[in-house]
């Protein structure tokens, strides 16, 4: 499985690097091979299991071994990550060309393909109007 990084600045993309490597990849987990930071250019991938220091303002994405039946929990540990670190101008979506890869990208270039994820708990609409039906719930609470 594979989260995209690619559309997002690198100071949000080394918060979300920090975190994802601390989530996905705790120090108790043996497996070699689960968590690889794809770079940019070289083809010498940042292999975290040796702890490979990298730069965030080259990393592409991310490599994770995992099922891919677990691809809808990955990507809320990435939104929970985001609105934990009050991320609130970019979105986790899967990628509707890809099935295997998550996409990081701004809230507006989600929107102009009609992609609409609530501010405030990230669950995602496929229009404005189950959107904003559903933030109503939120200010009543
Ligand atoms: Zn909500």
């Amino acid at each position: 499985m594979y989260i995209d990084l690619e559309n997002i600045d690198a100071d949000t993309r080394s918060v979300l690097l920090r975190d994802m490597e601390l989530e996905f990849f705790p120090n108790d987990n043996n497996l070699t091979h689960y968590y690889s930071i794809i770079n940019l250019e070289d083809t010498n991938n940042g292999e975290i299991g040796g702890r490979v220091s990298y730069d965030p303002a080259t990393v592409k994405g991310v490599e994770l071994a995992e099922n891919l039946d677990h691809i809808n929990d990955i990507k809320h540990k990435i939104r929970d990550i985001m609105l934990r670190n009050s991320i609130t101008e970019y979105v986790a979506t899967r990628d509707r060309q890809s099935t295997n890869t998550i996409l990081v990208m701004k809230r507006t270039s989600g929107e102009s393909i009609g992609i609409f994820h609530c501010r405030h708990c990230a669950m995602e609409f496929d229009d404005e109007i189950q959107l904003s039906s559903h933030l109503r719930m939120h200010y009543l609470i």
